[in-house]
């Protein structure tokens, strides 16, 4: 890697939300300028008026926001080689365009819609692609056919023209690629690319490699959607002779359908049932998709699970804070295939996370959930049913349900435990040993263990006969947190008020 400064840029269209592919670049750009102490910057590439779509821009600006992938320049930030916006920066793309002219690397071309139309007609009775390229190009109206006069008077008249690059005919164009090795293509796979529009402004093809240029950037990572596009852009710096500083290229690999058949698309997410966006979106049209955020997913973990998806560490570790990964993160070990999303490992993901969390944090979490019925037990309380089962759900939304009987007698009680444990001698022997407890004032987790065994002990009985039809007795479940910590938050008296309630709806 050269020594230059690392200046990488995520540079989105604002044409909707931003997919979790797009997040993935933005993560892996934010991990390599990190790793490098390089500069992490938000490009809004909205030179496409056409494709424009309100609220995207915000959205990608939000959904960054959130996973805390922090922009060191951008549109909200600002920075030195702003702005940051392309729309916002029109008035530097033309003159380049117009030098390529002048060195002769591009040309204008002046042909009509007809004119093209019969072009492509024409060359596809003959068999041969429908491109304007160095072969086609010497049959149409362009001032590489048209005498200099007639340019001239064309261009003084205000004749309507585009800039289209001049691409060699069948000539090697090789560059490297820090992911994928050497690429080559050949320039007749090409065509004359636009650069320059009629209305004077530039395609994105231009710009992007303007922009670049003129914001120092070191590397370009980005979708491997881009890579057609990528021997174009080697040419385009050579043309301007900004070969010197060209950015080395990353080209991301797909991430695939759950299936591995073809791309995720951003119809996928609501079909399959999982977001493919950061961000629940709206669309101007009223539709809504799923997001992330608001489906409970902690955004650790979708960084997480995002970073392992078509990257993976020196080792088998799985779990990376954000702090880790920009410590673990390479290029070199970005694979070329593409990678599987993997609902199960999402969840997975966020299931680590809320573990890790604090009880504190995951009260916050669910603070828009809790009712009178929770309140009303006090902070302390829910603090700790959050810490006996952060590790039974995969959501902090799952917790209150997951726990409704710290706050409630059971709605519904286990069949298979009733029908296999709930009998005469054990409801006796249940209802004996927390009649001791309650007599001898033993009410802590401790305290109930030991009883327990004693009580086991004297009657010859194994305690685990008692222990299932107990923890059934109190919340209505087969399983849960450690017993005696679950018995005692609830309390021997609400116990025992539960003892009656299962023996009355089910008689021994
Ligand atoms: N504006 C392009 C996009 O929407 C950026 C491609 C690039 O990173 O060069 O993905």
């Amino acid at each position: 890697m050269s020594d230059r400064p690392v200046r990488v840029r995520f540079a989105p269209s604002p044409t909707g939300p931003l997919h979790i592919g797009g997040v993935r670049t933005a993560l892996y750009n934010y991990l390599f300028a990190k790793h490098h102490n390089g500069k992490f910057l938000l490009r809004i590439e909205d030179t496409d008026q056409k494709r424009f779509v309100d609220g995207a821009e915000e959205y990608i600006n939000d959904s960054l926001a959130w996973l805390g992938l922090t922009i060191d320049e951008g549109v909200r930030e600002g920075g030195d080689y702003g702005p940051y916006r392309q729309s916002e920066r029109m008035d530097k793309y033309a003159a380049y365009a117009h030098q390529l002219v002048k060195d002769g690397f591009a040309y204008y071309a002046f042909d009509t819609a007809e004119e093209l139309t019969a072009m492509r007609a024409k060359l596809e009775a003959n068999k041969m692609s429908a491109k304007y390229d160095a072969t086609s190009r010497m049959s149409m109206r362009n001032s590489l056919t048209l005498s200099e006069d007639e340019v001239k008077e064309r261009l003084d008249r205000g004749d309507k023209y585009i800039v289209r690059i001049k691409l060699p005919r069948n000539e090697e164009i090789r560059f490297h690629d820090i992911i994928r090795g050497w690429i080559v293509f050949n320039s007749s796979q090409l065509d004359d690319k636009v650069l320059l529009k009629e209305d004077g402004l530039p395609t994105y093809h231009l710009a992007n490699i303007v922009d670049d240029h003129l914001m120092k950037i070191s590397h370009v990572i980005r979708g491997e959607e881009w890579l057609p596009s990528a021997p174009l852009h080697i040419m385009l710096y050579r043309y301007l002779g900004w070969e010197d500083t060209m950015p080395e290229f990353a080209h991301l690999p797909l991430i695939l359908k759950p299936d591995g058949k073809g791309k995720l698309s951003k119809r996928d997410g609501d079909r399959l049932g999982f977001p493919v966006f950061p961000l629940e979106w709206h669309a101007p049209d009223g539709e809504i998709s799923s997001g992330y955020k608001e489906s409970g997913y902690m955004p650790e973990a979708v960084l997480n699970m995002l970073a392992l998806l078509g990257w993976h560490p020196s080792d088998n570790t799985e779990l990376f804070e954000l702090d880790e990964l920009i410590k673990e993160f390479s290029l070199e070990r970005v694979s070329k295939s593409g990678a599987k999303f993997d609902q199960d490992k999402a969840k997975w993901f966020n299931h680590q996370f809320l573990m890790k969390a604090s009880d504190k944090k995951l009260l916050e979490m669910i603070q828009d959930q809790l009712e009178e019925k929770h309140n009303s037990k006090g902070e302390d309380y829910i603090l700790k049913v959050v810490r006996m089962l952060k590790e039974k759900v995969s959501f902090a939304s799952e917790l209150l349900d997951a726990g409704d009987y710290f706050f409630n007698a059971p709605a519904t009680y286990n069949e298979k435990v009733k029908n296999k444990k709930w009998n005469a001698e054990n409801c006796t022997n249940i209802t004996n040993f927390i009649g001791e407890l309650v007599a001898s004032k033993k009410s802590t987790s401790q305290e109930m263990e030991t009883h327990l065994q004693d009580f086991a002990d004297s009657k010859g009985i194994n305690k685990g006969s008692m222990m299932q039809p107990l923890r059934w007795a109190v919340s209505g479940q087969p399983g849960g947190p450690p017993i005696f910590e679950m018995l005692e938050l609830i309390g021997l008296e609400e116990i025992q008020n539960r003892l009656t309630i299962a023996k009355e709806k089910f008689p021994v």
